[in-house]
């Protein structure tokens, strides 16, 4: 009983931090403030603190905001929930529960390539504000991980570029068409992250759900060819892929083919 507690409390937490998230995704692209969400999107009166009750107040208010009945966005509940769940599967059973520290920087991580995602997702936009919160944040799970170091510092460094490599290729060739600067800087990051090895294993797997995406958008929309899809989601996917389940991925690898 108790720990069903523990874990409401958690994702009450997560929830509320996913709120903030919602913030985020929807003013760094356009460089707004980023105060909180305390006034209503649309007549501006300030909002009551058992509105903001993140998940529960949309479902409270049915979709609509209580001063001028608009209709709220279902990204704010989903993303609070989403949000919460993740907090949640962190927390509760994961490696990162060893250290607190580990925990709190994974989980900052995790809400990067939350933000990430949708914003590029729905504005085709990648905040140099948010990269360099994933960067930093990276950096610093770097330093309370056993084995950093100078040495496996500058190995991360080289990992980041080599990995970043063939995205930057698509960018300049495609005369920043097929590909931004942003996905460019988020690969880099992947590499460092993630090593080299895990890094194209991880842009691998974007490629090909990107594709399979791309085929289903193509199939069932009708879009023609030349409309654009936003990659950073799916570099994201890869990412969270190989952070989760990247040691049993490589493993089956090296048996498979034996190294
Ligand atoms: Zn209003």
């Amino acid at each position: 009983m108790e720990k069903i507690f523990f874990e409401l409390f958690i994702f009450i937490i997560g929830a509320s931090i996913g709120s903030f998230l919602n913030v985020l995704i929807d003013r760094l692209p356009k460089e707004e403030n980023i105060n909180g969400r305390s006034h209503c999107d649309y007549c501006g009166k300030k909002l009551n603190w058992y509105d903001m009750f993140p998940v529960f107040s949309y479902f409270i208010l049915k979709g609509r905001s209580r001063c001028c009945n608009k209709k709220l966005s279902w990204q704010y509940p989903l993303i609070e929930f989403i949000t919460g769940v993740i907090f949640v599967v962190v927390i509760k059973d994961s490696p990162y529960v060893e250290s607190l520290t580990r925990t709190v920087l994974m989980l900052s991580i995790l809400s990067c390539f939350i933000v990430i995602f949708v914003s590029d997702l729905k504005y085709h936009l990648i905040s140099d504000y948010i990269l360099l919160a994933l960067f930093i944040f990276s950096i610093l799970l770097k330093f309370v991980t056993p084995l950093s170091g100078i040495h496996a510092l500058t190995i991360d460094i080289l990992s980041g570029l080599i990995v970043a490599l063939p995205i930057w290729l698509i960018y300049f060739v495609s005369k920043e068409r097929a590909m931004g600067l942003g996905d460019v800087y988020l690969a880099a990051i992947m590499g460092f992250l993630l090593g080299w090895q895990a890094g194209f294993l991880a842009l691998y797997i974007a490629f090909v759900t990107g594709a399979i995406f791309g085929l289903i958008i193509i199939i069932f929309k009708k879009k023609k060819l030349k409309s654009k899809i936003a990659f950073g989601p799916f570099l994201v996917i890869g990412t969270v892929v190989m952070l989760f389940w990247g040691e049993k991925i490589m493993e089956i690898i090296k048996r498979v083919y034996g190294f």
